[in-house]
């Protein structure tokens, strides 16, 4: 039977790739449901192509442009911030691949697990926000998460068959990003054309600015904390430059396991579409005689204490990571247009979290304020060191 697909960030490098796989298997899949934020004519375009039932652009300036190119077609287009949440919830949707950027990923997410949806979950954000009301949810609900992060999906292959009890250390790995080599000097001045250089993976901007800190791989601990459900100091990162092994278990016996591969996206998302199955010929084979030397080094958290984001957050707990996520989000773009630094981006964040009202058991409207709050008082900070900066 053909599986039904909703991707919400469709233009973006993972909704991209999962068309590219769904392209290729037209008898397993079918995009029902497509939604942009704001790059209206590869939507449009991406709609034409594959006939999903509805089109969705977030930004609502765009919209009339998206309901003239696709009404001809039969094509149903839809705007609005319910917009995405509300499509999910619809019949002919079975899977969701939530490939959104940031913050923006948790309404939709918490409305699928609602309506008993599958997920491929690209936005880790969600989880790093909300990791406890997602787990809450999924407990009361039909639907399954499967992880698009390589790291994650790494994991799940490695713990598949095995006890939970028995396993001893999750191991992420990490690519160390483009400053790996750099001293704490050079770093200091980095800018963001530096840091949109990833050695490894093509990625978004974000996620690639998120590499380049360290806050990426903090992220992915509390991610995996969530998903695995795994004691936090059970969970560690080591450096690996060469991005062929994506994550390691190790086991109370001493086994380690590990899955590797050319670094390639499609072969997470894939797995995550055919709920953790395999397809033929997703990526291209990895041969160790070429991948011949394969290194491994401790996070230097001095130099990147973007690392440490992910045991402050849940030392911490309750809102804590929200508040980490939403100044993050502020930081990162506003080091994007070069307006602060690459070592503001930390500053920012720790502030920020400083000055954020703890909640200890946030609902999901206590997410919604903080992100809002952390935000607010991070885009006070940016402004601040921006001002600074132009003197
Ligand atoms: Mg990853």
């Amino acid at each position: 039977m053909q599986k039904n697909i909703a991707i919400l960030g469709s233009t973006g490098s993972i909704g991209t790739q999962t068309l590219d796989i769904i392209a290729r298997h037209p008898h397993r899949y079918r995009a029902t449901v497509l939604a942009a934020g704001s790059r209206v004519d590869d939507l449009i375009a991406q709609a034409l192509k594959f006939k999903p039932r509805l089109a969705i652009i977030a930004r609502e300036d765009l919209y009339p442009k998206l309901k003239a190119a696709l009404q001809p077609a039969g094509i149903a287009t839809a705007t609005g911030p319910r917009a995405m949440a509300e499509a999910v919830e619809a019949d002919d949707v079975d899977m969701v691949v939530t490939a959104t950027v940031g913050y923006s990923g948790l309404e939709p997410t918490v409305a699928a697990i609602k309506a008993n949806k599958d997920i491929a979950l690209a936005n880790k954000e969600t989880m790093v926000v909300a990791g406890s009301l997602i787990t809450r949810l999924l407990g009361a609900s039909r639907s399954k998460i499967y992880p698009v992060d390589s790291e994650h999906s790494a994991i799940y292959q490695c713990l598949k068959g095995e006890d939970p009890a028995t396993v001893r250390r999750l191991i992420i790995t990490a690519s160390g990003g483009p400053f790996r080599t750099w001293s704490a000097q050079q770093i200091a001045k980095a800018t963001a054309a530096d840091a949109l250089k990833h050695p490894n993976w093509s990625m978004g901007a974000k996620i690639t600015i998120d590499s380049a800190t360290m806050v990426n791989k903090a992220f992915e601990i509390i991610e995996a904390r969530w998903l695995f459900g795994i004691d936090p100091d059970k969970i560690t990162a080591m450096v690996h430059p060469q991005s062929i092994v994506h994550s390691m278990v190790e086991f109370t016996d001493g086994a380690l396991k590990a899955q590797l591969g050319v670094p390639d996206m499609t072969l997470p998302i894939a797995y995550a579409l055919g709920e953790a199955s395999r397809h033929q010929d997703v990526a291209d084979f990895c041969s160790l005689l070429v991948h011949n030397c394969l290194t491994f080094e401790e996070p230097d958290a001095r130099r990147f204490p973007g690392i440490t984001l992910a045991s402050t957050a849940l030392q911490r707990g309750g809102n804590a990571a929200c508040a980490i996520n939403a100044a993050n989000e502020v930081a990162v773009a506003a080091f994007l247009r070069d307006r602060i630094g690459f070592n503001d981006i930390y500053r920012t964040i720790i502030t920020t979290l400083d000055r954020t009202p703890l909640v200890a058991e946030p609902a999901y409207e206590d997410f919604v304020e903080t992100n809002s709050e952390a935000r607010a008082i991070a885009d006070e900070l940016v402004d601040r060191i921006a001002s600074k900066h132009s003197l």
